[in-house]
């Protein structure tokens, strides 16, 4: 069975005004299907066919020669992730074990913002930002490119996409406004907590 987009967990003009409906559209139509097809095609007839997505991304992963399926793997990967780490009416300040956590492990809200922030304007290029736990305590970190942390023994609570084709249409090169209105009215705080269990 090849692999298939998965669904989106919401409408595609659900998360409007703050990314659009055309972002989607591009993002989520054409980007994300783009590599579900690229991988679909590269590992069609090859030892790697049935295999699952995760176990792809860690044999690709460990072999240079497979750089092409890692890249295409690791971003079906990303992007459901990313979908998943945003919700309508998300952002702002987490409640309750999140909350907890984070200002156990970082201090204060206030300072994983920073943080988060900091992170996701200083990847040079395309990359991503995470949340992850590591050793049982929150960090932020980032990754260039399809690089994941599925390949650490990080494990990822939620991510921003920061390759231009996430911000460009909404906010052109504004990356900074684009990191602050994910922070503020998008992060899936219910996806972080079911990420902790
Ligand atoms: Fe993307």
């Amino acid at each position: 069975m090849p692999f298939e987009l998965p669904a989106l967990p919401y409408d595609r003009n659900a998360l409007a005004p703050h990314i659009s409906e055309n972002t989607l559209n591009y993002h989520y139509g054409k980007h994300h299907q783009a590599y579900v097809t690229n991988l679909n095609n590269l590992i069609a007839s090859t030892d790697l066919e049935g295999k699952s997505l995760e176990e792809i991304i860690k044999i690709s992963a460990a072999d240079k020669g497979k750089a092409g399926i890692f890249n295409n793997a690791a971003q079906v990967w990303n992007h459901t992730f990313y979908w998943h780490s945003m919700k309508p009416n998300g952002g702002g300040k987490p409640t309750g074990a999140v909350l907890a956590k984070i200002e156990a492990d970082f201090g204060s809200y206030e300072n994983f913002v920073a943080e988060f922030k900091q992170a996701g304007a200083t990847q040079f290029g395309s990359g991503w930002a995470w949340l992850v736990l590591e050793d049982g305590k929150l960090k932020v970190t980032k990754t260039g490119n399809a690089e994941t942390p599925l390949t650490t023994s990080a494990k990822p609570l939620m991510t921003m996409d920061v390759w231009e084709h996430a911000y460009y249409l909404d906010f052109q090169n504004a990356r900074p406004t684009y990191i602050d209105t994910f922070l503020n009215h998008l992060v899936n705080w219910d996806f972080v907590a079911e990420n902790l269990k």
